[in-house]
């Protein structure tokens, strides 16, 4: 089967033959429908999330079991399924506690190996994925079964983007009705946020972003005001939007310590500042230390929106069934398989909210 292939730092991805592994008792075979470019697959080819080539690329996906191991009982061949890099293993103390989002069982489920090289090389992947193949071998607890109609590209976002942003609404703040929400950063996640905000019933959605196109389809997706940041200090365009106190709510979603320490300075005393964007491995966050304790802030991380996949993505499917969530609006562009290295480039341009790989 063909697959993406992430073969070291900044070097063009080789998408190639590579033969997948027996599947085991416990794992699912998929044929991929699409699968989603995200920015972390971005950052484990440009170095910021350090990662040992070669391994498979792809953590946003959907598709259809081909076949199931002995021992798998959650899907059956011909289901529809979203895959999930949370691993929710169901057996943890995390998973024994509504904390799935942070299984204890995730790296030994997310490095089980299900593919070789020619060579004979083994192949990892991505979140214990590797969405951007033909085919894919996956732990069964990766995968959750969906009811729905909707087209694989639009179900593949919700494997990551949507779940992760909309999640960090519902979630991890749990924004209440009438809030006021500031969005740094509104690529695929980013505009996931803001369709949470909107959900949520936040009452002034603020969406901050240097891209026209991003800021434009926040703005049909919910948000309220743009701001580019290339044009207006975001954090006085925040302040003069919310009273001169700052936003109840403020997400950073692109991942710097500037931005990081701009979110905290926009979020009003006593509110809550959210963390998603993935920072690079050799960076810390500092922030005055008076400063943020008199300010009775809130800072919290999400990760993967705090999801509980098997409860959450059946919720997401209805969501978009019923039009509370709009998805056509994020897929900016489709590319086939062999065309992986030009969807990467549009990524990285920020030409796209999502490319997609079908
Ligand atoms: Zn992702
Ligand atoms: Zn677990």
């Amino acid at each position: 089967m063909k697959a993406a292939l992430f073969v070291g730092v900044n070097a063009p991805i080789s998408v190639e033959d590579v033969e997948p592994i027996p599947p085991g008792p416990r794992d699912v075979v998929l044929r991929i429908g699409a699968s989603g470019v995200c920015h972390s697959d971005l950052s484990l080819v440009d170095g910021t999330l350090p990662f040992p080539p070669p391994a498979i690329l792809g953590h946003e996906g959907a598709g259809t079991v081909e076949a199931v191991g002995s021992d798998v009982t959650s899907v059956k061949v011909g289901d529809r399924v979203v895959s999930s890099f949370i691993a929710s293993c169901g057996e943890c103390w995390y998973c024994g506690h509504e904390l799935p989002f942070v299984c204890s069982e995730t790296m030994s489920i997310h490095t089980k190996l299900h593919a070789r090289r020619r060579d004979g090389t083994e192949l990892p992947s991505l979140g214990g994925l590797g969405t951007m193949a033909e085919l894919m071998t996956v732990d069964e607890r990766l995968v959750v079964p969906v009811e729905s109609d909707l087209p694989d590209e639009q179900l593949a976002l919700i494997g990551c983007g949507v779940t992760t942003g909309v999640g960090a609404v519902l979630n991890t703040a749990q924004v209440k009705p009438g809030s006021s929400v500031a969005v740094i950063g509104c690529g695929g996640v980013g505009q996931s946020v803001v369709q949470g905000a909107r959900i949520a019933g936040a009452e002034r959605i603020i969406a901050i972003d240097p891209v026209e196109l991003k800021r434009k389809t926040a703005a049909t997706l919910g948000a309220t005001d743009l701001v580019d940041p290339a044009d207006s200090d975001p954090l006085a365009a925040v302040r003069d939007l919310t009273g001169g106190r700052g936003a109840d709510y403020v997400f950073e979603v692109v991942g710097t310590p500037a931005l990081v320490t701009q979110a905290i300075d926009m979020t009003r005393s006593a509110g809550t500042t959210v963390l998603i964007g993935v920072m690079k491995m050799t960076e810390n966050i500092t922030y005055h230390g008076l400063t943020f304790t008199y300010g009775g802030k809130h800072l919290v991380s999400s990760f993967g929106g705090s999801a509980d996949p098997r409860r959450d993505f059946p919720k997401y499917v209805q969501m978009v069934e019923d039009g509370d969530i709009t998805l056509d609006a994020m897929v900016s562009r489709r590319y086939k398989l062999d065309e992986v290295n030009d969807a990467f480039a549009a990524t990285a341009a920020g030409e796209v909210l999502r490319a997609v790989l079908m």
